[in-house]
């Protein structure tokens, strides 16, 4: 694409956790390094990361503009009854410990490309965006802010992922950590990296592909992983409604939910209560941008391929 480093005029830098204070997309200088640094507390697996790729791009082209686009930027317009937790006022006064969210880059570019398509504003509309990939988070889009999401203090709550478990009841970190021998920080890693799909088919994978495999062959586990994996996108839609004073537009995102057909209609029928009708010729289509609900459908269902990398750099270019 370029023929030399030269040829770069900024670099815009995926950063996962803002926290409050970095609440929209900034030029990177040293204050704000200094504050990522700090929110490394959060994100300890990401920030440290993301500082590591600025500074090696600050030495390499040396004068030339870095931006930092937060993924948790586009959920801090959530009331604050979206984003706090029913624990002691005093530890988010401390420590800061309430609903962050994360794939707000996703979400964002996805909720403004359906707006976009369906011909609309998307401060018309009332969005609700999954993101389902490896990882995976829904956020309720209105006015075109988000009013919720469904990942929290970390990417561990909400959906059930690829590897990770989302919601569950906190006590049972506790439970197993005794029955198991196991420290807190040790069950909270099986949470993260042996929960989710992969833990529920009895280890069969994390990917979709193989749980389709596996279900044709028989696999009961398989199946159940499929079905609660589904029943739980489903749950979180419907509580959107509530979210949102009702929905007019659902749209898939992300690896599987722009490649699954099976989600997408398992999904599509548990909100069939709420007038949902698919076209299900269209809603087998991958990976491209279109509208799979039929005309008299009351929530139109979209499949919105995300495109994070061309929003960054959108928004490094609006900072410029
Ligand atoms: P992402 O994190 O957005 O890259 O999504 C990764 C996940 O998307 C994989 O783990 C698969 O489960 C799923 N996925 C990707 N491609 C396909 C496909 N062609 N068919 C079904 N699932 C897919």
């Amino acid at each position: 694409v370029i023929s030399d480093l030269s040829e770069i005029g900024a670099v815009g830098h995926r950063v996962v956790h803002g926290g409050e204070k970095l609440n929209k997309a900034v030029l990177i200088n040293d204050a704000v390094k200094k504050d990522i640094e700090e929110l490394s507390a959060l994100a300890p697996l990401h920030n440290p990361a993301n500082l590591i790729g600025i500074n090696a791009c600050e030495k390499n082209m040396p004068g030339v503009p870095q931006a930092a686009i937060f993924d948790t930027a586009f959920h801090q317009t959530m009331p604050k009854k979206a984003y706090m937790y029913g624990i002691p006022y005093e530890y988010y006064e401390k420590y800061k410990v309430r609903r962050y969210g994360f794939h707000g880059t996703s979400h964002d570019y996805v909720s403004a490309r359906a707006a976009e398509i369906l011909g609309k504003d998307r401060k018309d509309l009332k969005i609700v965006v999954c993101h389902l990939g490896n990882g995976a988070s829904i956020s309720a889009v209105k006015n075109g802010e988000c009013v919720d999401t469904s990942m929290g203090l970390t990417p561990l709550e909400g959906l059930i992922m690829g590897t990770r478990s989302g919601d569950l009841d906190p006590a049972i970190l506790d439970y197993i950590g005794e029955k198991e021998n196991l420290s807190a920080k040790e069950v909270n890693t099986i949470l993260n990296k042996k929960s989710g799909i992969l833990g529920l088919s009895g280890g069969v994978s994390s990917d979709f592909r193989d749980i389709d495999a596996a279900i044709a062959e028989g696999n009961e586990k398989a199946k159940t992983a499929l079905d609660t994996y589904c029943y739980r996108v489903a749950k979180y839609i419907a509580s959107y409604a509530v979210a949102l004073g009702g929905i007019d537009v659902i749209a898939f995102t992300a690896g599987v939910g722009e490649n699954n057909y099976v989600v997408r209609k398992q999904v599509s029928d548990y909100l069939a209560f709420l007038g949902v009708k698919t076209d299900d010729e269209k809603l087998k289509i991958r990976g491209e941008e279109i509208v799979a609900s039929t005309p008299d459908s009351k929530i139109t269902i979209m499949i919105v391929p995300t495109n994070e990398e061309l929003a960054i750099a959108r928004q490094t270019l609006a900072l410029l």
